[in-house]
């Protein structure tokens, strides 16, 4: 099945307490579909700026990624967001973010692009992840990212859209401040209680919980010993993820979990360097192997 995604394509300038990079690629539907992309088709919908160079581009190059819906504005910057990360690497804080490009841009999906079968509506305005939502016709999945800035800044839309899709992939510091509920399952239920069936509650380096209304299910993450920069792990998780999900013809539980691993296994090299520098190396070998790495870490066997 094909892939939609909306989202950033950005430059970012990162720190943390290993390094810092005053300009790098970044984005959420940058590292969403470089992930995807090891499974399954995606189509990139996003804008740029005269300032993203055929360079930057180079990353999108030889994978599964149609840029047919990549504007490029001129006289326009590229989004830009600056963060920076102590030691807990799971709280990124936001210096500085500049829509740019991202004010004004008015999405026109192409025939093709409404015709998809599952939609990502990756960190964006909501308004703007709405405006995608309204074009597409009938995609079989609709899954949305979110952030603290959206969540503090357009709640109203930010709730209208989640009554519309069917997975959330969120944060569990963005499931806390959005139901404003101490307790992780009870404020995953209150998002549920919108409508979505299914929600992936990514916890950086405890894992991922997927809640459902009669399920949970927990996976770590990936044990790394040397966790570089976080910044993309939560898109490159939901890539993997709906990617893998996107390649089964149809999905059942078993799929779904393989899916949450998957993620984890694209996010645990994300996290290993800059930017997308790791992601950009690796092969769908190296994601095979780090998967039986991943099962040996969480198998266990019941009493005979
Ligand atoms: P994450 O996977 O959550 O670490 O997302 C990191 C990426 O999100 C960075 O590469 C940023 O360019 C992008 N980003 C940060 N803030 C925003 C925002 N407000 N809207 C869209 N994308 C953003």
């Amino acid at each position: 099945m094909s892939i939609l995604v909306v989202g950033s394509v950005a430059f970012d300038a990162i720190q943390t307490p290993f390094g810092k990079i005053d300009r790098c690629l970044g984005g959420s539907a940058t590292y969403f579909s470089v992930a995807a992309s090891f499974f399954t088709e995606v189509d990139l919908v996003a804008v740029v700026g005269d300032d993203f160079s055929d360079d930057d581009l180079a990353i999108f190059r030889g994978r599964n990624i149609n840029l047919d819906g990549l504007q490029r504005v001129a006289g326009a910057k590229t989004f830009f967001w600056s963060g920076e990360y102590g030691f807990d690497l799971n709280v990124a804080k936001t210096r500085d973010t500049q829509l740019n490009v991202f004010a004004d841009f008015k999405p026109q999906l192409s025939e093709k692009h409404r015709n998809t079968d599952v939609l990502f509506l990756a960190n964006i305005q909501p308004d703007l992840q709405l405006e995608v939502l309204r074009q597409c016709r009938r995609p079989r999945v609709v899954a949305l990212d979110t952030m603290n800035l959206w969540i503090a800044t357009a709640k109203e839309s930010l709730t209208r859209i989640l009554r519309e899709v069917d997975l959330v992939v969120i944060n569990e510091a963005e499931v806390r401040q959005y139901t404003e509920e101490a307790n992780l399952i009870k404020g995953a239920r209150q998002i549920l209680a919108l409508g979505p069936r299914t929600l992936v509650v990514k916890r950086g380096e405890y894992g991922v919980m997927m809640i459902t209304p009669d399920a949970v299910f927990a996976a770590p993450a990936y044990p790394l010993e040397a966790v570089f920069d976080p910044t993309g792990a939560g898109d490159t998780f939901a890539g993997g993820f709906l990617g893998y999900l996107a390649s089964r013809a149809d999905v059942t539980d078993r799929d779904l979990r393989r899916a949450i691993v998957f993620g984890s296994v694209l996010a645990s090299f994300t996290v290993e360097k800059f930017s997308l520098d790791r992601l950009r190396e690796i092969t769908l070998n190296d994601v095979y192997e780090r998967y039986q790495e991943f099962r040996k870490l969480t198998h266990f066997e019941d009493h005979e």
